[in-house]
């Protein structure tokens, strides 16, 4: 339990604190050590950033304040759970004009399902015109 409320505090001093203790901790608590190194954002293998840091540039803000939308209100069918057939609900929608560093020609969309089912890594869907198209995916009804 403190190994783990270390990792959380994410600072220079906490992640020193949880390599220096590490040393010294019983085998059966390095599982521990490793996965709060990893929590507080350093690989414990090379020591490493274990975050792309590029990854979590954001933050969440009122509604229009952002030209990406996140949440409900998409405007397109959306997948389909293969085994309960619940449908995913989107997390965000990014606006393509709006990332400076690529050059999308379509508005990227990450959905989630709420349902338990294991629906695995991921469920892939193509943009077409005015939409969405489950590649082997069923999708909600337009
Ligand atoms: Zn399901």
């Amino acid at each position: 339990m403190y190994i783990r409320a270390i990792g959380q505090i994410r600072t220079d001093a906490a992640l020193g604190c949880l390599i220096r203790t590490s040393k010294s901790a019983p085998s059966a608590h390095i599982p521990a050590f490793a996965l709060a190194l990893e929590n507080a954002g350093v690989s414990p293998q090379t020591r490493h950033p274990s975050i792309y840091f590029d990854a979590f540039r954001a933050y969440v803000v009122s509604r229009d304040e952002s030209p990406h939308h996140m949440g409900p209100g998409y405007p397109y069918e959306v997948p389909l759970c293969p085994f309960c057939q619940s449908p995913a609900e989107r997390l965000v929608t990014l606006d393509a004009r709006s990332l400076e560093d690529y050059a999308l020609e379509v508005d990227p969309t990450f959905f989630w399902y709420r349902c338990q089912c294991d629906n695995g890594e991921y469920i892939l869907v193509k943009h077409v015109d005015g939409g969405l198209e489950g590649v082997m995916t069923a999708m909600t009804s337009p």
